[in-house]
């Protein structure tokens, strides 16, 4: 494995960067407000050996629930997943290690104001209570002004290029305790966005991830092919393996982590340089606090054997937890379901056809996934 050259940064008593071991970390995937069971996402998490652990906040509910968390798991690393509502950064920052901000999302709230206004608040959070950052880029969710920049068949350029101006701007202000994330579902997508940002930043630690990878095998083997490539040439200083599991067997992202570190240490190198898009391809999300209706864990795992009879067509299906990714990342997908609380929205590319309860929900997956593999042998696509 080639040396990482990135600076150390302090995550609570983990040091990531450098020489440092590469910290493995996960997110809880419930609702926060759902103190017990976010405080058992927390301990299976720990017990499982996690460096750090993630838990999302989006209102003033959550960090009241925040509060209790961190009163029932005192020594745990927690970072904070900000999207739109950054503000709540100075009410969680005295409970946790590191605050995580989404670039994508930071113009939702006071947009009259200068995104590097909004970013200076967070820097001023952050060193007011010790915290580290991360920059965190999705896919599902980039900078739109970044997206319109460029084409769309480049949607790597974009994401590259909003996390260089938010290191610019953490630099402009001398923080240097930061990180940075750049993700997304295609596994491919990941590996070359890593290494141009790399090239370019050598010195920034990266937090590595598939995002959406899906469930178990399939999003293990996605995760794999990236963090093969990427570490193995000395990037990447954490990693999240983010999939789709009951909530019980949370603790799996970190055992499943380290297993992949390890081989790699030892040279057991177990897949492929590159992802083949071939067959059907599931998207799904690892759940969070934003999830809009709990049944979406089971929702991904009844799409998927539901739709195993058509498992050698080329098509990709999104099941996604909530609004924050779900629009953006079934975009991109032959067929995307985004939840709601009460029902499903059912999109074919970037078009909607519809929103259905959960009980209809795989009926009509069914009809419109069957209409698309005709299509797809009337026009003499290779099924
Ligand atoms: S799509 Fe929504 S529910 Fe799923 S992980 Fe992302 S923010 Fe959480």
């Amino acid at each position: 494995m080639k040396p990482r050259q990135t600076r150390e940064i302090r995550i609570g008593n983990v040091k990531i960067g450098g020489s440092n071991p590469i910290a493995v970390q996960s997110m809880t995937a419930t609702r926060t407000i759902d103190i017990a069971a976010t405080i058992r996402q927390v301990e299976l998490l720990e017990a499982a050996g996690a460096d750090v652990i993630r838990i999302a906040v989006d209102n003033p509910k959550d960090v009241t629930a925040l509060a209790e968390i961190r009163a029932d798991r005192p020594n745990a690393n927690l970072v904070i997943d900000l999207q739109e509502n950054y503000r709540l950064a100075e009410k969680v920052a005295p409970y946790v290690q590191k605050l995580r901000y989404n670039p994508g999302h930071l113009y939702h709230l006071e947009r009259e104001k200068p995104i590097h206004e909004k970013v200076r608040y967070l820097v001023d959070v952050a060193r007011a209570h010790g915290c580290a950052m991360r920059i965190g880029v999705n896919a599902g969710s980039v900078d739109p002004d970044k997206v319109a920049k460029y084409s769309h068949d480049d949607s790597i350029t974009p994401m590259i290029e909003s996390a260089m101006d938010h290191c610019a701007m953490l630099d402009d202000l001398g923080f240097d305790q930061y990180c940075v994330s750049i993700k997304d579902s295609d596994p491919n997508k990941v590996i070359d966005a890593n290494i141009r940002f790399a090239e370019a930043r050598p010195e920034v630690p990266l937090h590595l991830g598939v995002t959406e990878a899906g469930m178990p095998p399939d999003g293990i083997i996605k995760t794999r092919i990236a963090f093969e490539q990427l570490i193995a040439r000395g990037i990447g200083d954490t990693i999240r393996v983010s999939l789709t599991l009951p909530f019980e067997r949370k603790g799996d992202e970190i055992t499943v982590g380290r297993q992949i570190l390890d081989d790699i240490e030892q040279g057991r190198f177990r897949s492929v340089p590159r992802f083949e898009h071939k067959g059907l391809n599931i998207i799904s999300c690892p759940s969070c606090s934003r999830v809009e209706n709990e049944a979406f864990i089971d929702l991904a795992h009844n799409v998927r054997e539901m739709t195993e009879y058509a498992k050698q067509h080329d098509i990709t299906i999104a099941v996604m937890g909530c609004r924050v990714n779900g629009p953006g990342e079934t975009d991109d997908a032959d067929l995307g379901m985004w939840c709601a609380p009460s029902f499903v929205n059912l999109k074919r590319g970037p078009e909607t056809i519809g929103q259905f309860t959960y009980d209809e929900i795989l009926g009509r997956l069914r009809t419109e996934l069957d209409k698309l593999i005709e299509e797809k042998r009337s026009v003499g696509a290779a099924v």
